[in-house]
């Protein structure tokens, strides 16, 4: 498979670790290697950051809070820098784009019109906020012969340690480090080894906007090195991790024993709910896109159908039929329809929860495949079968559904909770009163009903059970990057 990435206009950033306002090689001297997954082609080197530089970028950023003048400057002040970070993002589209294509493999157009734009609105958006985080007034009783008025204010937390996945480098690192500026954070940030290019040039940006240097520090490298030395570091006041559960249990388990505050985004195998009197032509769309968007690579994505027995078989040729017309491909290409895999693990991962699924009895409608032998293309896939099979179980963390009928509400209730997840659910009908009903009896962090899609900035979003703790986005997320203190006041 060609690709037309090199015609492209991008500018690959200065692949080094970006501390205090400027580039350096890691202490080490060591670097990985981005591969591009349509081409599997070399990238560049990254400098891989170890513990050694994460102690530097840590003081840095600590002496950036305590002197300032970031954490001192007014709220209007720093919302103006934030306002002219998201001017900056979407003049830089095409660019930030093309990075996040040739590093992960996601639609260039996707890229353009989806994530670049919201990365954008989250600066907008914590801009907003930036001027108006408050805390409450209380009129207190005497306290014996002495009146007393009580109020709180809310203040940044110091450091904030920022872990991201690969999936949506640049939104999700958006999602971190807007709210945490906001405050008046400074932040230390390790992105995900498949994709550190878009969040490096988010750092070149937030300076060319007025930034002052050492508040937002990127440290590309190895989870194991990098990451770990971050989630462990004495000097952060909190660790925002996205990521894989496995990982988010080994953050939370350091947290614990230093008491520091954590905000885990986990992953999911969130259910899409078909009651029986579904608008199948309104919601097809959406049940497709919530299993094949990114090729599943999405962490909200709905890949167990749960569909009303009535109407299995619609849904089952409908989800078939948008994936046997899916153009998988270049990601450059206009024409595609969805682009690679991230990685080769990725790819074997995804081929091998699809052999066990067949192995497993699971009836296989369409899809299973690997495409071509150049790049990480694989065919979005179509199951029939039920809950307790491991592809309706685990994350699969690629474009494969498993479709499972159910016979009535308390039945698809049932089977929407068996999950050790709780991110999000979809919910698709026509009756007001049954949607409404269910809603409670879901256990996740979000609902949708007759819609799939990215959350929106000012809503919040985080999950239950295995798919994490706390709330990033909306005024949660901003008050999660604070500490609220009381103050009682005699008069
Ligand atoms: P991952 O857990 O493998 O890696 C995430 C980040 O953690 C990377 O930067 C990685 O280098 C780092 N890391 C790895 N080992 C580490 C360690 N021992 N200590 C500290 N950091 C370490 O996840 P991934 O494969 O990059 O991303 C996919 C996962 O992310 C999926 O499970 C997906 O559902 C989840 N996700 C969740 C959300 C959400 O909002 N809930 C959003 C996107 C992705």
């Amino acid at each position: 498979m060609t690709s037309t990435a090199q015609a492209l206009p991008y500018t690959i950033p200065t692949p080094e670790l970006f501390i205090d306002g400027d580039y350096r090689p890691a202490v080490s001297g060591a670097t990985y290697t981005s591969v591009n997954p349509a081409t599997e082609e070399n990238v560049v080197d990254v400098s891989a950051a170890d513990k050694a530089d994460i102690d530097i970028a840590v003081r840095i950023a600590r002496l950036a809070f305590e002197q300032g003048p970031w954490s001192r400057m007014s709220g209007p002040d720093r919302g103006k820098i934030l306002i002219r970070a998201a001017e900056l993002i979407e003049a830089d589209a095409e660019n930030l784009a093309g990075l996040e294509a040739i590093e992960m493999g996601k639609l260039f157009g996707h890229s353009v019109a989806g994530d670049v734009p919201c990365a954008a609105d989250t600066f907008r958006h914590f801009a907003g906020w930036a001027d108006k985080i408050t805390g409450t007034t209380a009129l207190l009783p005497d306290f014996g012969p002495q009146p007393r008025f009580g109020f709180t204010i809310r203040q940044p937390l110091g450091v904030i340690g920022c872990i991201t996945p690969w999936n949506n480098p640049l939104v999700i690192a958006a999602w971190k480090v807007a709210p945490a500026l906001a405050a008046g954070n400074t932040v230390v940030l390790k992105p995900a080894e498949d994709a550190a290019l878009s969040t490096l040039r988010l750092a070149e940006l937030l300076a060319a906007a007025g930034l002052p240097a050492g508040v937002f520090n990127v440290l590309p490298g190895l989870g194991e090195a990098a990451g770990a030395a971050l989630a462990a570091h004495p000097g952060i006041d909190k660790i925002s991790f996205t990521g894989s559960a496995r990982v988010g249990r080994q953050i939370q388990s350091l947290a614990g024993d230093t008491f520091r505050k954590v905000t885990l985004e986990l992953g999911g195998k969130s259910p899409q709910l078909i009651l029986a009197d579904a608008d199948l032509e309104q919601a097809m769309p959406w049940i497709a896109m919530g299993n094949f968007y990114h090729q599943g690579q999405v962490c909200a994505a709905g890949t167990r159908v749960l569909v009303h027995e009535s109407r299995l078989d619609e849904v089952v040729a409908g989800l078939a039929e948008v994936a046997q017309s899916s153009v998988v491909g270049d990601p450059f290409d206009e024409a595609s329809t969805m682009g690679t895999i991230v990685n080769r693990k990725q790819l074997d991962q995804i081929l091998r929860y699809v052999e066990t699924g067949r192995a497993e009895g699971a009836t296989l409608v369409t899809g299973g495949n690997r495409i071509g032998e150049r790049g990480y293309f694989v065919e979005p896939t179509v199951f029939v079968g039920h809950n307790d099979l491991t592809i309706a179980r685990e994350e699969i963390f690629g474009p494969v559904a498993t479709v499972i009928p159910f016979h009535d509400l308390d039945e698809a209730v049932r089977l929407a909770n068996d999950t050790k997840y709780g991110l999000n659910a979809m919910v698709y009908s026509q009756n007001l009163s049954a949607t409404h009903s269910l809603i409670p009896r879901l256990r996740v962090g979000t609902v949708w009903v007759n819609g799939w899609g990215v959350p929106d900035v000012s809503m919040p979003w985080g999950g239950r059970g295995g798919s994490g703790i706390g709330r990033e986005l909306g005024r949660s997320g901003l008050e999660a990057d604070t500490e609220e203190k009381t103050v009682y006041l005699g008069l």
